[in-house]
């Protein structure tokens, strides 16, 4: 009866209990996501949309689709809402798909200057569909909006997405909105500008960030999975005309709800995961309330608190510290190793987080200058700013001793040292509960 699954499962259990998280894409969700993401409706096939199904039975179903698509709508202000996409990357795939013809140009941040694999990587499938063009962050980290008009005058982009993974400031989404109004009166095309807060949602439906679709945005693509502290999933909340995906709807920026939901089913995907869609309606509910604000404000604080203590301990950060939950450390030029090494000797005393490329990294993101780190997961465990200060001298104890050992080999001299800091972080995790466990 006991399948070895189970059993790890538990590991996974202890390792989520005893270290703390500090990737800024994750999170943990509460008992009633779990619960619904757990339950029955994953036996449902429900292709189609609520009301409009390719199967019978979806009474249930439709309601509780619903009511998330009505929450996501509430949280983001938006006209529409499709909460199908099973990824943050099938939600960026179906909106290009829903605006762009193969060959099309797309204007969107570069991966080395921050923004995602799906925005235009070479290894990815959209790249090889359409023509992505990279703009880049200046030295002091925010976005090259002077490189962008530029490059918006010369390639005409039929899409211009402002996102990223890697990017600590509020971006000017109103600057953007102005070039791309230009671009598209002097050449008389429209321009779907696009979103993608996957990192930020979050903290757009706590209030501690503008919401895009309040500054001439048209698009916000998300993951439900990180800030927004739901299932793992995707999101695609739009402003325009809604009418029924059955028809094929005049090409138009107007009409972009309908082409994005065309674009999700039956574009891009087949039958929707309504247990996932039943835990991001959760999700959202609890998004609505008023705690939710706290929190959204918590990891923000938190985040702030964090940077100034790494910064007075020496850490040299991409941007000279952060405007949202995500800091990104020059390790190289703070300590002279490379953010893959650093990343290995903090997990070993059970802080986890990943190496991350800088943006005057050229190349080799196997072993990348920094490492990216954040707050939201701790923030959701309770820590508050005094426990940043202790994480922020546990980093320096471990950049320390990485130093000192050259390299991941050296590490091994240093065993005593990191299993003394290895206990005092499993301690402190375990006065903060992971939810759920
Ligand atoms: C995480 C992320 C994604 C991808 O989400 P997945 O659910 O992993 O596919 C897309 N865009 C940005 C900006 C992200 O940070």
């Amino acid at each position: 009866m006991t399948d070895e699954v189970f059993r790890l499962i538990d590991l996974e259990k202890q390792r989520q209990s005893e270290g703390l998280e500090l990737i800024p894409s994750e999170n943990y969700v509460s008992v009633n996501v779990l619960k619904a993401m757990g339950s029955v409706l994953t036996n449902k096939y429900s292709e189609g949309y609520p009301g409009k199904r390719y199967y019978g039975g979806n009474e249930n179903v439709d309601q509780i689709e619903s009511l998330a698509i009505e929450r996501a709508k509430k949280l983001f202000k938006a006209d529409h809402a499709n909460v199908q996409p099973h990824s943050g990357a099938n939600a960026n795939e179906a909106v290009y798909f829903a605006w762009c013809q193969p060959g099309d140009t797309i204007l969107a941040m570069s991966l080395p200057a921050g923004g995602h694999l799906t925005h235009g990587s070479p290894v990815t499938r959209s790249a090889k569909i359409y023509n992505f063009v990279g703009y880049g962050v200046t030295d002091e980290g925010d976005i090259d909006y002077d490189e962008l008009e530029r490059l918006a005058r010369e390639h005409r982009p039929k899409l211009i997405l402002v996102g990223y993974s890697a990017f600590m400031k509020i971006p000017d989404f109103d600057r953007v909105a102005k070039i791309a109004a230009e671009v598209s009166a002097e050449h008389n095309y429209e321009i779907l500008l696009m979103a993608d807060m996957a990192h930020v949602a979050g903290l757009i439906a706590g209030g501690v960030h503008p919401n895009p679709l309040e500054h001439g945005f048209q698009v916000i693509t998300s993951t439900t999975h990180k800030t927004l502290r739901g299932p793992r999933g995707g999101l695609i909340m739009s402003m325009g005309k809604v009418s029924s995906p059955l028809k094929r709807p005049e090409h138009t920026l107007e009409n972009v709800p309908t082409l994005i939901d065309r674009a999700v089913f039956p574009g891009t995907q087949g039958g929707p995961l309504e247990h996932v869609i039943a835990a991001k309606a959760v999700a959202f509910e609890e998004d609505l309330q008023p705690e939710f604000q706290d929190y959204a404000h918590q990891i923000v604080e938190n985040a702030r608190v964090l940077a100034e203590e790494l910064k007075r301990l020496g850490f040299k950060l991409q941007g000279n510290g952060t405007e949202n939950h995500l800091i990104l450390v020059d390790v190289k030029s703070t300590a002279g190793i490379d953010g893959k090494f650093y990343e290995v000797a903090l997990d070993k005393v059970g802080l986890t987080l990943n190496a991350n490329a800088l943006p005057t990294d050229k190349g080799g993101a196997f072993r990348p200058s920094g490492v990216r780190l954040g707050t939201p997961a701790m923030t959701t465990r309770g820590l508050g700013t005094e426990e940043m200060m202790k994480v922020a001298e546990w980093m320096k104890r471990v950049l320390d001793i990485c130093v000192e050992a050259g390299n991941e080999n050296g590490l091994g001299s240093h065993e005593a040292e990191l299993k003394a800091l290895r206990e005092e972080v499993r301690r402190l995790a375990l006065d903060f509960p992971v939810p759920g466990i």
